[in-house]
């Protein structure tokens, strides 16, 4: 089978996704790129029956290579994404602070250093109707300098260099939507500068468990 490896990922975080609450329903997509090929969620299939068989393989056209079932509606913006950025892994959701947050703001603010895993205060991209190109090329121009942006009264896109990483992306943008919910309503949050965000996203490329150099 043509991107087993991949058609597997997506479907097991397809499943992961709806489990960990980013998505109710059939909402949400998931694609992995390897070479000049991407593997892609389905639309609309319960993802209980989303097996590896039913992930469609597609070129970076869009034109199917091995797909029984139709892919998603937002196969537009995945591949505007693949077409613009050194992504090999894209995730959408309608987590629901995310959701609720592009409702309000035009962007998500600098309220926690970890916004700076996304390059910055990651942007809503203005309203346009689920699966169109017009939706894809808010979302591109949202995405500018970004990992990250939030889609206007519709949820959140999140990419990386894997599929882990813009999974946790999708994570990580969903627990700081809803900490600048919270902390609104409280009152007015204090809000970070962008020469702490830039820092921060320096200090975070070499975040993580690596060896002690102390040893
Ligand atoms: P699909 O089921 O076609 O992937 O659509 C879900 C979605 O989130 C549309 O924006
Ligand atoms: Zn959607």
């Amino acid at each position: 089978m043509e991107l087993e490896e991949e058609r597997r990922q997506v479907a097991d975080h397809c499943r992961r996704m709806r489990a960990d609450g980013l998505v109710v329903g059939t909402s949400g997509n998931i694609s992995v790129r390897s070479g000049e090929l991407i593997a892609v969620s389905p639309s609309g299939l319960d993802y209980d029956a989303l097996t590896p068989e039913r992930v469609g393989v597609h070129r970076l056209d869009g034109t199917p290579v091995d797909a029984p079932l139709r892919p998603t509606t937002e196969l537009p913006m995945h591949l505007a994404v693949y077409a613009r950025t050194d992504a090999r892994a894209i995730v959408h959701t309608h987590s629901t602070s995310a959701t609720v947050l592009s409702t309000l703001v035009a962007e998500v603010p600098p309220i926690h250093y970890l916004i700076a895993m996304f390059g910055g205060p990651v942007r809503v991209a203005p309203y346009a109707t689920y699966g169109t190109e017009e939706l894809a090329a808010e979302m591109i121009a949202a995405l500018q300098g970004r990992t990250a942006c939030l889609l206007g009264n519709h949820g959140a896109v999140t990419y990386a260099a894997t599929l882990a990483g813009a999974y946790s992306q999708a994570v990580h943008l969903e627990w700081i939507c809803e900490v600048y919910l919270r902390a609104s309503a409280g009152g007015e949050p204090r809000l970070l500068p962008p020469e702490e965000i830039e820092r921060v996203r320096r200090k975070l490329t070499t975040y993580g468990p690596g060896a002690n150099a102390a040893n």
